[in-house]
């Protein structure tokens, strides 16, 4: 837990958030600025800051993410007609909270590349 950061605190319910799934390693939320009919960001219970810092042991809490995000998408009907997952990490990903975090969008056609 960082006492400064955003997502811990989305984490302990200190801040609102529209929770839609949460276990003992992972709690997703929708994104405040979605950016498609399904936006959620799913984040690990504890802090870590981007993909630059995940060590070997955190390989199980990388799946538990994963497989959260994609309880995520069955859960919104989405997952047959398909989903993307998104980790974005520095300046030139646009990234701009330090909690590690997967961004779940679908609903709609994505275009690719993305910008
Ligand atoms: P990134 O660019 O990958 O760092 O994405 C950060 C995401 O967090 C953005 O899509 C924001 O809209 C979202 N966000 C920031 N603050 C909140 C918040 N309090 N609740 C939900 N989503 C948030
Ligand atoms: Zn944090």
């Amino acid at each position: 837990m960082d006492p400064d950061c955003i997502f811990c605190k989305i984490v302990q319910g200190e801040i609102p958030a529209t929770v839609v799934f949460k276990d003992q390693q992972v709690t997703a939320f929708r994104d405040l600025n979605p950016q498609a009919p399904l936006h959620v960001l799913v984040v690990p219970n504890r802090h870590v800051a981007n993909t630059e810092a995940l060590v070997p042991e955190d390989d199980a809490l990388v799946g538990s993410l994963v497989r959260g995000a994609r309880q995520v998408a069955r859960q919104a009907g989405v997952a047959e007609g398909g989903y993307r997952l998104v980790f974005n990490t520095g300046a030139d990903a646009g990234n701009t909270v330090p909690h590690l975090h997967l961004h779940v969008l679908g609903g709609r056609r994505l275009g690719w590349p993305p910008g």
